[in-house]
């Protein structure tokens, strides 16, 4: 049998709390599950299939999706707030972020090693009784773009 995908999951949880999975709630999930990089609400919006679905039913089905943690809330550098699935909906993954344009793409997969997450909790543990149950982090550099034009730039300065 297959795990349930992370659209029925979703459905159950919206079932769960007494929500139906409307048309707006489902093409901003469809949406969310296409999108290889956070959104943000302007972001959905201008993806959605259907043009009749306006801007403020999207932020009201992030705010409902938010409030059933399926949706997190990534901080982008300034600029608007971004939405992708939340754990455990998405694949766990981290971000690259550009401090220079502000784009934000997924880094597949954690670098964090089992072993270093285990001694970061154990430490944590003792020292603030605190138990970690998720993390979260953000890389943040330039990319490719940006790095190559501030290459070109440095070089044209050179005499
Ligand atoms: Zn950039
Ligand atoms: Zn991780």
């Amino acid at each position: 049998m297959r795990p349930p995908g992370p659209r029925s999951t979703v459905t159950a949880l919206l079932a769960d709390r007494g929500y139906r999975l409307t048309a707006p709630r489902r093409q901003v999930l469809d949406v969310l599950l296409a999108s290889g990089t956070p959104l943000s609400a302007a972001g959905i919006h201008r993806r959605l299939e259907n043009r009749r679905i306006n801007l403020a039913s999207v932020y009201r089905t992030i705010y409902v999706l938010l409030r059933l943690e399926a949706l997190r809330v990534t901080d982008a550098i300034g600029g608007e707030q971004r939405f992708e699935l939340a754990d455990p909906l998405g694949a766990h993954h981290h971000h690259l972020i550009c401090q220079d344009c502000g784009r934000i793409e997924d880094l597949e997969g954690c670098p964090l090693e089992e072993r270093v997450l285990r001694a970061v909790n154990r430490r944590v543990r003792r020292s603030r009784r605190f138990r970690i149950v998720q993390h979260d982090l953000r890389l943040i550099g330039a990319c490719a773009d940006c790095d190559r034009a501030g290459r070109r730039r440095r070089a044209r300065r050179r005499p």
